[in-house]
């Protein structure tokens, strides 16, 4: 049990985390049903449609996250596995999968790396462009 100082940091960053991530959960609580409850104005009900499905969704992400504290399966790429970075953790503390799978999720291009190396590869022979004919054509024509 060598990591056992390790774990212990870990876990005091998970108990920050999971507080942060229950306030949020409250305050988009509150936020979801201030939306859902004024239903005054027609004129916004578009806006606030847009607005109830993005708190809503945020809401999902932050279930999620805490539930994954819980079962301590927090930090780990849903799809591979692999530990999500802390950079990334740190932006998006409800992420859920490692950049490479949020990418292929998304069904976007990578961001990193330009498509294809140019002139780095061997080149195949040029086929013969019949130089040699055009030679033969001015000799003849002149
Ligand atoms: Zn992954």
């Amino acid at each position: 049990m060598s990591t056992d100082l390790h774990h212990q940091a870990d876990q005091h960053r998970l108990t920050m985390l999971r507080e942060s991530l229950t306030d949020q959960f409250a305050s988009q609580t509150a936020r979801l049903t201030e939306l859902t409850a004024d239903t005054g104005d027609p004129a916004e009900a578009h806006t606030r449609g847009a607005l109830i499905a993005a708190t809503r969704q945020s809401l999902d992400h932050l279930a999620g996250a805490l539930r994954r504290i819980a079962e301590g399966s927090y930090g780990l790429c849903e799809r591979c596995e692999v530990s999500i970075p802390s950079e990334r953790l740190e932006v998006r503390p409800q992420a859920r999968f490692c950049v490479p799978c949020q990418q292929k999720a998304h069904g976007g291009p990578p961001t990193a790396g330009p498509p294809g190396g140019a002139g780095s590869g061997p080149h195949p022979p040029a086929p013969g462009l019949g130089g040699g004919d055009r030679w033969s054509v001015r000799i003849l024509s002149s």
